[in-house]
């Protein structure tokens, strides 16, 4: 945060724990393909919804999505994560994570249990330590993922 009085110095750095391109330009690639990986829009089965203008979603289904959507992958969240400095090639921090999130809880999304396997290795997923030093946002939305993932495995013993 910018201090507001002007007789400070103001220091600026790069965001933490980041391979620098040049001054204050991080070197994204990284997070960006794990953005790519957990196929960041909507799925459906059938492809019925295909080629229209739009997909409505209910009311309800959209206020579930409040403050996850609104996320602009700035990486603070990420760069500040113990767990994503010491497993950024294969965790995939917390603003990923709930970016996964974000789609496994859409109501118009059908590959929820598909996007959860993805995420079932020691790393995707739980490394996330609940360290809590990202935003009270991220942790929230890994937790639920966890409760998801738990569920799921559960189906999919009984199934067995
Ligand atoms: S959730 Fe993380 S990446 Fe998204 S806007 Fe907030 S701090 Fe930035
Ligand atoms: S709560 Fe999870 S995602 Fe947030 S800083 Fe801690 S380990 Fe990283």
């Amino acid at each position: 945060m910018i201090d507001s009085n002007a007789s400070k110095v103001t220091k600026m750095y790069p965001l933490p724990h980041m391979y620098v391109v040049k001054d204050l330009v991080p070197d994204v690639s990284n997070i960006y393909a794990q953005y790519k990986s957990i196929e960041p829009y909507l799925k459906e089965r059938d492809g019925t919804q295909q080629g229209k203008e739009q997909y409505l979603q209910s009311v309800e289904g959209g206020q579930k999505l409040g403050g996850l959507y609104e996320c602009i992958l700035c990486d603070c969240c990420s760069t500040s994560c113990p767990s994503y400095w010491w497993n950024g090639d294969k965790y995939l921090s917390p603003a990923v994570l709930m970016q996964a999130y974000r789609w496994m809880i859409d109501s118009r999304d059908e590959f929820t249990e598909e996007r959860l396997s993805k995420l079932q290795d020691p790393f995707s997923l739980y490394r996330c330590h609940t360290i809590m030093n990202c935003t009270k946002t991220c942790p929230k939305a890994i937790a639920e993922i966890k409760k998801m993932m738990a569920t799921y495995k559960e189906k999919k013993i009984s199934a067995a």
